[in-house]
């Protein structure tokens, strides 16, 4: 990757990430899910300073974490599309959801997080890493 963009539903919020991710990771946390509406999340970690966002947010700080530390929950203040989560806990990364990026095919996940509340008809591939809560 070099760049690539993406938004939300409604166009209002837009991004544009320079650089290779650091990580794609894919999380089955239980707070993942209800933001999501879906099983899990597919989750692209880049340097905050690596992703340049317009547009209007609203922010929900998620205080139901493991470590205690918040994590902002940021979605597109229209139409509800979440964009990215922000978290005390590591203060330098953006955490991104891949389904809003423009070319989400490219993110291919390389781990699994949280798969101690994964779903029963969730199949994770053989091989990959696997933590069942956050890795350590
Ligand atoms: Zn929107
Ligand atoms: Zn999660």
């Amino acid at each position: 990757m070099s760049e690539i963009e993406g938004g939300c539903n409604c166009g209002a919020v837009r991004y544009r990430l320079t650089g290779d991710p650091l990580a794609v990771a894919v999380c089955h946390c239980s707070n993942c899910r209800r933001q999501s509406g879906s099983a899990f999340s597919v989750n692209v970690v880049v340097r905050d300073e690596a992703m340049r966002m317009t547009g209007d947010v609203a922010t929900w700080e998620d205080r139901d974490t493991e470590s205690g530390q918040p994590v902002l929950r940021q979605f597109c203040a229209t139409c509800g599309s979440p964009i990215r989560s922000l978290s005390a806990a590591s203060p330098k990364v953006a955490i991104v959801k891949a389904g809003t990026a423009d070319d989400p095919g490219r993110f291919v996940p390389a781990i699994h997080v949280w798969t101690s509340s994964a779903l029963p008809w969730v199949e994770i591939p053989a091989g990959l890493p696997q933590f069942p809560r956050n890795p350590a």
